[in-house]
């Protein structure tokens, strides 16, 4: 999981993260840990969508309409939970009542969308939510834009995130549609190893108690993982693929029978920002090898003659096409 979310945030093109799994196997945590790991953004002052100043056409219109130069501050990156529970009004804003009330403007209340812009946008059991919701997360997280047409608004603004999604498949199907959106899929159980428990609970236990102790005892650590993120995204234009893997990715995607061409375009770009974070700066067979089960998994389509595991079929299908 974290090697996941490492390469969504070097290369946030990848797409979002699914994440399979137990409850209380700290999924929650390792997103919000990496996103205060990033540095602070830079960003207009004063924007809702807190848009990139350098975005150009990509700026939202209120930014548009400001005029240059236009002043920036940096902000932390975004985190923002979407619960199942919210209604649709909380997810893409809506019209702000009290200044309609008050002063009778239609003015627009911004919702999670654009709280989560250029940052995370965490969904816990992703597999739940509501098909209305997931019918527009689909949209926006495609066109990279929230639009709201409703109560006499008329608003579009950006809305792009990584989407990092968990849930227990044994509770309710993904739709087809919203699987594609997700670049990665990892799985995260248990461990089941009696050190690797103990080591977690001790870490958790002393965090609890004392928080900033905790964080000046890893700050090291976290400092050289934020060194190596900023290298890798600086490293990632200059990362090559050879066309030979490439023709690697795609046979594999064939043995697999993937719908379209997403899941090469994924595993080509998910296996350069491992190259990157790994300070390389051509892509190897390893790289795509190791990447493949993560960026293929939640892409199979069902198989009635074959019950096997999707990471059981994506490793044979690997065996199969790097030993030709
Ligand atoms: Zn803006």
């Amino acid at each position: 999981m974290k090697q996941a979310l490492m390469i969504a945030a070097v290369d946030p093109v990848v797409g979002g993260v699914l994440v399979f799994g137990d409850r209380g196997t700290g999924k929650s945590t390792a997103v919000r840990a990496l996103a205060a790991l990033l540095p602070p953004m830079r960003s207009v002052r004063g924007c809702r969508y807190h848009c990139d100043p350098k975005a150009g056409a990509g700026l939202c219109s209120e930014c548009q309409a400001r005029g240059a130069p236009l002043e920036e501050v940096f902000v932390p990156v975004p985190v923002v939970d979407l619960p199942l529970g919210a209604t649709e009004d909380r997810v893409v804003g809506a019209l702000d009542l009290e200044r309609a009330l008050a002063h009778g403007e239609k003015a627009f209340e911004p919702g999670l969308l654009a709280r989560a812009n250029r940052g995370f946008l965490y969904i816990d059991e992703v597999n739940l939510l509501e098909d209305h919701l997931v019918d527009l997360l689909i949209d926006v997280a495609a066109s990279g834009e929230n639009v709201v047409e409703r109560e006499g608004l008329s608003v579009r603004h950006p809305a792009r995130f990584v989407l990092v999604g968990s849930g227990n498949p044994e509770e309710g199907e993904l739709r087809p549609q919203l699987l594609d959106r997700f670049g990665l899929s990892v799985e995260v159980t248990t461990p089941q190893d009696i050190a690797s428990r103990i080591d977690i609970v001790r870490r958790r236990d002393a965090y609890d108690r004392d928080p900033k102790a905790f964080a000046e005892k890893w700050a090291a650590e976290d400092r050289r993982l934020l060194e190596r993120l900023e290298a890798a995204r600086a490293l990632l234009p200059a990362v090559e693929a050879p066309d030979s893997l490439l023709e690697m990715a795609t046979r594999l995607c064939m043995a697999l029978g993937t719908d379209g061409l997403r899941a090469e375009l994924t595993l080509l770009r998910a296996a350069r920002a491992l190259a990157s974070l790994e300070g390389e700066t051509t892509v190897s067979e390893a790289h795509v090898r190791r990447i493949a089960p993560s960026s293929l998994r939640h892409r199979l389509r069902r198989d009635p003659l074959d019950e096997s595991g999707s990471t059981v079929r994506v490793t044979r299908a690997i065996g199969e096409v790097f030993a030709a």
